[in-house]
């Protein structure tokens, strides 16, 4: 994409910062608003509870550089996240106050880039601002999208979004559609919620990412491994089969939920397929034994893979789904973890790193 949809405009050295925001901050059914939510999602990425002093070094003025918001607005969800015992002021000088997240919180988070408080979107020609929902709504799904094994896609419902994020079906819907008018998230026709999960595919906007590019590198330096050759190498075979079995198994659970969604539709494909596996046997031993009745099987199984083949398409069944390798993330050995040619592929290690 040529023209980003989306403009960065953070000061350089923000540019490419991001925290993650847990879905639930404070005890469950606590509830803060939005504004609180970003800032306490800011203050708990910067807060390492192992040392002590960690803390976020803050002020009225940064907090609205980051977030966009007027002073009363800060102040507000400043005394309300104090209040609620979420967070502490631990110290502070001439510059600022360092905060320092104290509260509970829950242990699924999304990555939330900073620069997508103050971006400006456009629709219709006219230039605007997220709403802290919609940057909430957004970041979870890019951050699933992310994940090696949603392929840039993420599958939610709004019932789904409200019980996670805590915010009303009205407004995930409202965000939901601007995110959409915007183009920062797509939604393709078919996938509009028609299955029976009322689950809808969302691919998101690839320029969103871009952010990343400003991300500090840092250096970390590797600890000394001090196993022996042969036991990292065993390790690192462990590792690559738990990968590849856990790729199968979750192939596997794909295909069945698909075909048990195929049987509740048309039982008669159920059916026909028993009858046809049921048959083979005979078949096989009618060749076998040149009986005169091997013809006739023959014709009631054509038959029967016919009338499947004529119920899958007035049902709009994919037989591609229901194989395995429909579901799989590398092209080139279907996840199994060997090639064509018998080598072994390589995929489990970029697309595991991509999940750190
Ligand atoms: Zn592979």
């Amino acid at each position: 994409m040529s023209v980003s949809v989306i403009s960065n405009n953070l000061p350089k050295e923000k540019k490419g910062a991001f925290s993650r925001v847990p879905h639930r901050i404070g005890k469950k059914g606590q509830r803060v608003t939005p504004s609180a939510r970003a800032i306490a999602g800011r203050v708990f990425g910067l807060t390492d509870p192992k040392k002590e002093n960690s803390a976020c070094w803050t002020s009225y003025d940064q907090l609205h550089e980051e977030f966009g918001i007027a002073r009363p607005t800060v102040a507000a969800a400043l005394s309300q996240l104090k209040e609620k015992e979420l967070i502490r002021k631990s110290d502070r000088d001439r510059s600022g106050t360092a905060l320092q997240y104290i509260g509970e919180a829950g242990r699924t988070y999304d990555i939330v880039p900073l620069y997508l408080y103050t971006a400006d979107i456009t629709i219709a020609e006219k230039k605007r601002r997220l709403t802290k929902a919609q940057v909430l709504i957004l970041s979870y799904m890019m951050t699933q999208a992310k994940r090696p094994k949603n392929d840039g896609k993420v599958e939610t419902s709004i019932k789904r979004l409200h019980k996670l994020l805590a915010l009303s079906e009205t407004t995930i819907k409202k965000a939901i559609r601007i995110l959409l008018k915007a183009k920062l998230i797509f939604r393709s026709k078919e996938d509009k919620g028609a299955n029976k999960y009322k689950l809808t595919t969302f691919h998101v906007n690839r320029d969103l990412y871009e952010y990343e590019k400003f991300r500090k590198k840092k250096k970390v330096k590797q600890p000394t491994d001090t196993r022996s050759q042969a036991t990292i190498a065993a390790d690192a075979r462990a590792d690559r089969e738990r990968y590849y079995a856990q790729r199968r198994a979750e192939m596997e659970s794909r295909v069945e939920k698909y075909r048990l969604k195929v049987y509740s539709m048309a039982p008669r494909i159920r059916e026909i397929e028993e009858e046809i596996q049921a048959m083979a046997p005979k078949i096989a031993r009618a060749e076998f034994d040149k009986l005169p009745t091997y013809p006739i099987l023959v014709e009631k199984e054509r038959r029967l893979v016919e009338e499947r083949l004529t119920l899958m398409k007035r049902f709009n069944v994919s037989e591609e789904k229901l194989k395995q390798s429909y579901y799989s993330l590398c092209k080139d050995c279907q996840d199994t973890g060997y090639l064509p040619n018998g080598k072994p592929c390589t995929c489990h290690l970029h697309l595991r790193r991509q999940d750190k």
